[in-house]
């Protein structure tokens, strides 16, 4: 591992760096003498959210029990002991830690990754659980900021799937530790939610350290203090940087480049267009749909009014969960009929739901190879192979794979299909902050150059705003009901979007990537009185 020879061959190559750094020859720990090798730790500070930038495998959960003294990290050698370790980190602020680690003085609380295993750890209701972990008397404060009121008395094994996650990190802030680990906070979770969780974890850092994975770059901006860049290649290595400015790291991230440690971690930049919205006269109609509506029983009911889709275009759909978007495209899709309203369809649609089924006993090559007769061509090569990471996947059986690996199988069988329009509702759940960048670039590649259209569902902001040309923005009451209004100008529908959260959106003066501007700053306050929710410069 390590090489420089497989940039272009290695399966993993999207994430490959040119060779290490020599500064970096010792590990910090490995794992037998062929395993998994940790360069550098991330380096929790009293008073600091710390964030986690980069792919997943690359070693953090391996970190974290180091930090927790749970592990002794060996650099390199046969057995580690902590005597080497304080000798090591001597005259560094690490040194401090470890010995307070190595006298039981280092108390942790992690939020795990997985937030759907906890069903099968633990028997009981919302509130038994939250109980129990309440060692800092916060539990009515907790479930009063996450919105846990209506949950309280029901059964863990109910949950969905955005309840759990914020079961989770109420669990995991209502310890008394020194150091708090969120693996990742967003999944499930609608941007209101992930803003709401966001700020109670920079409560708790007032006086803790805290560690946070997060894949979503709008919140890990937020959210952080510093921001340490992990890379590497997964089950390979994984090399975690000096604690660098927030701003700072997400932008050399996505340009590839870290230019302290000289080091290229992707091949190409991430970049955002700030792209004028075409002219609407020159654009074919795809679709006029007509206004519909739906209601399940007497629960929740969706309106939507009429519009129409462009030839070529790529319309992002956003709105809080549970206000009706599943349901929206799915009645486009034709998987649900409407009470009201016909939709004709004479176009042709290839459809990925929210909650993937896998149905078919498969090997992945075998699924894919029957879906297109391009598999074996050098466009799909180039354009979902290569992407989508999808070659460590090809003799794996579809009910096999994990969350994440589904799910990029999932949108390549979506955009291997021959259709007029593509839906695809939640691509970057699971997904880590590398793979999100990279199928948004499939996805908007694969519009582009066949001059295909495609509706994307998703509550990553970066995600929707690389994609979209224009936006569906729904509104209502989640649960009891969701208007969707029809596709307007990004501008429009951002500043709808946004104004009804109440944030607004700077863009990056360097990579044009948008920011979320502190609440009652100055820009802030100057774009809400100006109604420029989303500032386009
Ligand atoms: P992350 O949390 O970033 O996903 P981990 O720290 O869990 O990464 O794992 C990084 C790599 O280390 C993985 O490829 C895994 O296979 C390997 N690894 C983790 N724990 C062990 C172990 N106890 N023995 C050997 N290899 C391990
Ligand atoms: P979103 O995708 O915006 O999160 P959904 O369309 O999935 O929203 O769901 C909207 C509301 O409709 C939710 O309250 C959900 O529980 C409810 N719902 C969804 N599908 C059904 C169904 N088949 N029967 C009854 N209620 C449903
Ligand atoms: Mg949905």
């Amino acid at each position: 591992v390590g090489c420089g020879i497989c940039v272009n061959k290695c399966p993993f190559s999207a994430i490959m760096i040119i060779g290490l750094p020599e500064a970096l020859d010792k590990p910090t720990h490995r794992y037998g003498q062929n395993g998994f090798a940790l360069y550098g730790l991330p380096t929790p500070q009293v008073g600091k959210v710390t964030g986690i930038l980069g792919p997943n495998g690359i070693g953090k959960s391996t970190s974290v029990q180091i930090l927790s003294g749970a592990l002794v990290p060996n650099f390199g050698e046969e057995k580690g002991d902590w005597d080497t370790v304080l000798e090591h980190y001597a005259g560094t602020g690490m040194y401090d830690y470890f010995k307070n680690v190595i006298d039981g003085k280092i108390k942790v609380s992690q939020k795990p990754q997985y937030v759907d295993m906890i069903p099968k750890a633990f028997n009981g209701k919302t509130r038994d659980l939250l109980e129990g972990t309440d060692e800092r008397g916060v539990m009515d404060e907790l479930v009063e900021k996450l919105d846990l009121g209506h949950i309280i008395n029901r059964n863990i094994g109910e949950l969905s799937g955005g309840e759990l996650q914020r079961v989770a990190i109420a669990a995991c802030a209502a310890r008394d530790a020194d150091f708090y680990f969120f693996d990742e906070i967003s999944p499930y979770l609608d941007i209101y939610q992930r803003i709401n969780s966001s700020k109670l974890i920079q409560e708790l850092a007032k006086d803790k350290a805290v560690l946070v994975v997060e894949h979503d770059l709008a919140i890990l901006d937020m959210l952080s203090d510093v921001v340490q860049v992990a890379y590497g290649m997964p089950s390979g290595y994984g090399v975690i940087t000096h604690p660098k400015g927030v701003r700072i790291a997400i932008n050399q991230y996505l340009k590839g480049y870290l230019p302290e440690e000289n080091v290229r971690v992707r091949p190409d930049a991430i970049t955002f267009e700030v792209h004028p919205p075409r002219v609407a006269t020159d654009i074919a109609t795809l679709l006029d749909y007509n206004a519909f509506s739906k209601k399940y029983g007497d629960g929740f009911s969706l309106k939507s009014d009429g519009g129409s889709l462009k030839e070529g275009e790529v319309i992002g759909i956003v709105g809080p969960n549970g206000i009706g978007k599943s349901t929206f495209v799915k009645i486009l899709a034709g998987e649900v009929e409407p009470d009201e309203g016909e939709l004709e369809s004479e176009v042709s649609i290839s459809y990925k739901p929210q909650y993937i089924k896998v149905d078919s006993f498969m090997q992945v090559r075998q699924f894919l190879r029957s879906i297109t007769r391009r598999f074996d061509t050098s466009y799909y090569e180039a354009e979902i192979i290569k992407p989508l990471q999808l070659e460590p996947l090809f003799d794996k059986m579809l009910n096999d794979l994990s969350g994440g690996e589904l799910q990029r199988v999932a949108i390549a069988a979506c955009l291997s299909k021959d259709a007029d329009l593509y839906i695809l509702d939640e691509p970057s759940a699971h997904l880590d902050v590398e793979q999100r960048s990279l199928a948004t670039k499939a996805i908007k590649r694969f519009a582009e150059n066949n001059g295909k259209t495609a509706m994307v569902v998703d509550h990553d902001i970066y995600m929707i705003d690389m994609l979209s040309e224009r936006l569906i923005v729904f509104e209502g009451e989640p649960a009891v009901f969701g208007i969707a209004h029809p596709p307007s100008s990004m501008q429009v529908g951002m500043n709808k979007f946004l104004s009804d959260l109440g944030i607004t959106f700077r863009r990056d003066e360097d990579t044009t990537r948008p920011r979320v501007n502190k609440k009652d700053s100055r820009l802030d306050r100057e774009q809400k009185a100006k109604g420029e929710y989303y500032y386009y410069k």
